[in-house]
């Protein structure tokens, strides 16, 4: 949209209000409002200002004045709100330099985008992100309730939850069979739907919705594939209205990545792509109808896999979903039928247009501009340098005995190993300026700090269970 259409759109829904959004380092959408009228033509080239220094992981309160600049191509009407009001998406600009600030998210998945383009390999990268969540009710969930009880299972022999249960007045989904009964057993079609038409209304093209395999409300709604920095404005987009949607009806949405102990956890495979004058790069007569350039790129995303988790699945909570037997990947390997491996190529069509690769191990516990340009940067890393990514691994790698596993390049067990794996390999994300050291430093230092170290000091309730009675 024009900054035209803009102006005009706010003079004919008659918007009294303009919220200006901005991502900020761990991926949260934030934001200030200001009066209709204050927007003029050149706020889309001068921008507004605010004051940056309470933004995790930004400024410094002595260097705090930023601004903002909004991109008239993200404009859209908020359905929730019940004064007419008008979104945009930002970028953040140093008042003094004018220069975009280096530590937005956004600008490095513009400068993504840019640095594959220089390199001649291709002029775009499509990415399609299938986010799963949690449907809570929001009056009952209680998350001290939901990790309080345990009981050992016998046949398995691990802690599980035995916690969430109410009297049977209805039909229950059984352990990890939400994937897919109707309704009555899945309650939550017309909330789901709900959701869809609200993200088609803000322009996001949706194209399947359906309940996903664990018990307590987990749901999927996939969109349509885009390109890079567009897909990563549709996912807070999508975040905002899934999260807002639910709201409305009393419940309450978690894409938090394990919220469930003992069944699965939530993922966000991302499918991918590059395409050069129209033509889509991935497809060939190599192993399950690839490219050598998408077995490149696929060899990038496995040498620097443990790398990027720490952008792909960067809390402590998305190691509790990496692990065997709730359809996560576990193994830095790729198949093109196996659900256990962490790259995935999909067979659903035969045409060359939809040949993507699918990379299963990152969750929306991410900050989806990091976590897609960190992928891209792999993947260009593979391309450029000819990294072979081994041979498929076409069994199920849960039931593989270790022998068979001990060449397999194995998915970070923790964050903290993810993060000495960016310490020790980020050289491929500096390329072309796209990841700075600073932004890559106030990562690290933020995670440790942050979440690591007082989670360290932390008590958890399955330690009462074990120890208290010691
Ligand atoms: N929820 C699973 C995960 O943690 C994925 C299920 C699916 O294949 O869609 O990645
Ligand atoms: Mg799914
Ligand atoms: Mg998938």
């Amino acid at each position: 949209m024009s900054v035209e259409k803009v102006l005009k759109l706010i003079k004919d829904e008659e918007a009294k209000i303009v919220d200006l959004r901005f991502v900020d380092l761990l991926g949260t959408w934030q934001h200030f409002s200001v009066p209709a009228h204050v927007i003029e033509e050149d706020t889309f080239t001068e921008g507004l200002g605010f004051d940056g220094s309470s933004i995790r992981g930004w400024q410094s309160i002595n260097e705090s004045d930023m601004l903002v600049v909004p991109d008239a191509q993200s404009a859209f009407l908020d359905p929730f709100t019940e004064v007419t009001t008008l979104n945009l998406i930002c970028c953040i600009l140093d008042p003094i330099t004018k220069q975009p600030y280096p530590k937005h998210p956004r600008y490095i998945t513009y400068k993504a985008q840019e640095y594959l383009k220089s390199t001649g390999i291709a002029d775009t990268a499509f990415f399609g992100p299938e986010l799963e969540f949690f449907i809570l009710d929001s009056i009952r969930y209680d998350i001290k309730q939901n990790a309080s009880y345990y009981f050992l299972d016998s046949q398995e022999g691990i802690w599980n939850s035995g916690k969430d249960e109410e009297p049977n007045l209805g039909y229950k989904i059984r352990n990890k069979e939400g994937y897919f009964p109707v309704a009555p057993t899945d309650s939550l079609q017309d909330l789901r739907t709900e959701m869809i038409l609200n993200l088609e209304k803000v322009g996001i093209e949706v194209e399947t919705h359906h309940h996903e395999v664990a018990t307590a409300g987990q749901c999927e709604i996939d969109m349509k594939f885009s390109t890079l920095l567009d897909m990563a404005d549709k996912v807070l987009k999508y975040k905002y209205i899934v999260k807002n949607t639910a709201a409305m009806y009393g419940k309450t949405v978690t894409f938090m990545p394990k919220p469930i102990f003992g069944d699965n956890g939530t993922g966000m495979h991302s499918h991918q792509s590059l395409w050069k004058d129209g033509k889509p790069l991935f497809a060939g007569n190599l192993y399950a109808g690839l490219s050598e350039l998408a077995m490149y790129y696929m060899g990038g995303i496995i040498k620097h896999g443990k790398a990027i988790a720490a952008f792909t699945n960067p809390t402590i909570n998305s190691y509790k979903r990496l692990v065997p037997g709730f359809e996560a990947p576990i193994n830095l390997a790729y198949s093109s039928r196996n659900r256990s491996a962490a790259l995935r190529i999909p067979m659903y069509s035969s045409s060359p247009k939809a040949k993507r690769v699918e990379v299963r191990f990152p969750d929306p516990s991410a900050n989806p501009y990091l976590a897609f340009s960190a992928m891209l940067m792999a993947g260009i890393d593979g391309i450029i340098n000819k990294i072979d990514p081994g041979e498929p691994l076409d069994k199920n790698i849960y039931d593989l005995p270790p022998q068979e596993l001990a060449n397999v390049p194995k998915a970070p067990a923790s964050l903290e190993e993810a993060l000495q794996a960016l310490e020790d390999d980020h050289e491929f994300l500096l390329k072309g300026d796209v990841f700075s050291e600073d932004l890559i430093r106030t990562w690290i230092d933020y995670k440790k700090e942050k979440e690591l170290k007082p989670y360290s000091m932390s008590i958890n309730p399955l330690e009462f269970f074990m120890y208290f009675d010691a």
